[in-house]
C-alpha cells in the first residue's frame, strides 16, 4: 500500500503550480502529477504581457519554469505521469498514472484544456507534418512560406499575428464572416499586410496525405458551396480547447461542455476533491485566474485537512 498523502495535485499549469506553492508553504508536503503536457498552455504561447509583476512582459515558458522552481523549493515533489483513473468513491482517494497508484486526503484537479481539433482524417493524419496547434512551437519551420490559421477567436488572430514573423502570408480561415475575437486583437491583424482573411469558409480536407506534407487546403465556401483549393505549406488549427475531463467524467459533476463544476469556492461533487484553473473556468480563463483559483484550491484543501483527525499533531498553518 503506498503511503497516503496530504493533497495529490494533478495538473502542471498556473492553477496546479499555485495550489502546490501554497499547500508546500502549509506543510502539507504536496505531490504534483505534472501530466503529458508539463507547464501547460503557457508553455506554447510566447510574450505574456498581462500578467502583475513582469512591467516588460514574461515569456509563457519561463514564467512556467520559475513558477515550478517556486512550488519545489517549498518542497513539493513532482511527478510525471498520465492519470488513468481516479477513486473519488472513498477516502483516501486513489490516483492511479500509467506507472503507479497515489493515495490521497485531498486531491487538487488543475488538468486545463487542450487545443480543438477539427475532426478531418487529413489533420491526424498530417498532424506534425504541416498541421499543428502550437505557433510558438512550430512557426520557425515556416519561414517565407505561405500558410493558414483556423478560427475567429483570441486565439487564430494572436497565433497569425505571430505567425506573420516567419511566414511569407497568413491566411486566417473562419466559418462566418465576423471575428470573435477582442477588437484590438481584430485591429492588429486587420492593419497586418501579410494576413489575409477568407470568410465564411470551412476546410473540407487538409492535403496531401498520399506525399506526407501539407500542400493545400480544400475549401468550401458555406454560403455559396463553391469549393476551393488554397495551396499552403503549414495549418495552425486554432479554434479553441476542450476541458481534459475525460477521467474524472463519471466521478466528478460535470458542466454540459464537460468542465467541472465547482461550488462555494474551488469545491467539486466529492467532499475533499478541489478544482481550480481552467478544468473549472470557461469564462475567463487567464494565466492570472488560473493562478487565483489555484491559491483558492490550496486553502480549501487546508481547511478540508483541519477536520482530518491527525491533522493538528502533524501540521502547523503558514498560508499568510
Ligand atoms: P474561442 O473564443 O472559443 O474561439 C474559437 C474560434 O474557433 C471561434 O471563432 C469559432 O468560430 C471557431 N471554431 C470553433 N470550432 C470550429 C470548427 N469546428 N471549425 C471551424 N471553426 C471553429 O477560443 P479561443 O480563441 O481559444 O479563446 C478562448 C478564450 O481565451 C477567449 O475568452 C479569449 O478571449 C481568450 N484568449 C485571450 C487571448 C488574449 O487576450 N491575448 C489570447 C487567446 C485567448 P465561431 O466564432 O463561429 O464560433
Amino acid at each position: 500500500m503506498s503511503e497516503v498523502r496530504n493533497v495529490i495535485i494533478i495538473g502542471s499549469g498556473p492553477a496546479g503550480l499555485t495550489a502546490a506553492i501554497y499547500t508546500a508553504r502549509a506543510n502539507l508536503s504536496p505531490m504534483l502529477i505534472e501530466g503529458m503536457e508539463a507547464g501547460g498552455q503557457l508553455m506554447i504561447t510566447t510574450a505574456v504581457e498581462n500578467f502583475p509583476g513582469f512591467a516588460d512582459g514574461v515569456m509563457g515558458p519561463e514564467l512556467m519554469g520559475a513558477m515550478r522552481s517556486q512550488a519545489e523549493r517549498f518542497g513539493t515533489e513532482i511527478v510525471q505521469g498520465r492519470v488513468t483513473s481516479v477513486d473519488f468513491s472513498k477516502r483516501p482517494f486513489t490516483v492511479t498514472t500509467d506507472e503507479q497508484e497515489y493515495r490521497a486526503k485531498t486531491v487538487i484537479v488543475a488538468t486545463g484544456a487542450s487545443a480543438r481539433l477539427l475532426g478531418l482524417p487529413s489533420e491526424r493524419q498530417l498532424m506534425g507534418h504541416g498541421v499543428s496547434t502550437c505557433a510558438t512551437c512550430d512557426g520557425f519551420f515556416y519561414r517565407n512560406r505561405p500558410i493558414a490559421v483556423i478560427g475567429g477567436g483570441d486565439s487564430a488572430l494572436e497565433e497569425a499575428i505571430f505567425l506573420t514573423k516567419f511566414a511569407s502570408k497568413v491566411t486566417l480561415i473562419h466559418r462566418r464572416e465576423s471575428l470573435r475575437a477582442s477588437k484590438i486583437m481584430q485591429d492588429k491583424a486587420a492593419a497586418n499586410p501579410k494576413i489575409e482573411f477568407r470568410w465564411n469558409a470551412v476546410v473540407e480536407e487538409v492535403k496531401s496525405v498520399e506525399s506526407g506534407v501539407v500542400t493545400s487546403l480544400a475549401l468550401r465556401d458555406v454560403k455559396t458551396g463553391e469549393r476551393s483549393d488554397l495551396p499552403v505549406e503549414g495549418v495552425f488549427v486554432a479554434i479553441g480547447h476542450t476541458p481534459n475531463t475525460g477521467v474524472f467524467a463519471t466521478r466528478l459533476d460535470l458542466d454540459a461542455n464537460g468542465y467541472v463544476r465547482t461550488h462555494d469556492g474551488t469545491h467539486t461533487s466529492v467532499p475533499g476533491v478541489f478544482a481550480c484553473g481552467d478544468v473549472q473556468d470557461h469564462v475567463y480563463r487567464q494565466a492570472i485566474t488560473a493562478a487565483g483559483s489555484g491559491c483558492m484550491a490550496a486553502l480549501d484543501a487546508e481547511r478540508f485537512l483541519e477536520g482530518w483527525p491527525e491533522y493538528a499533531n502533524e501540521h502547523s498553518s503558514v498560508t499568510a
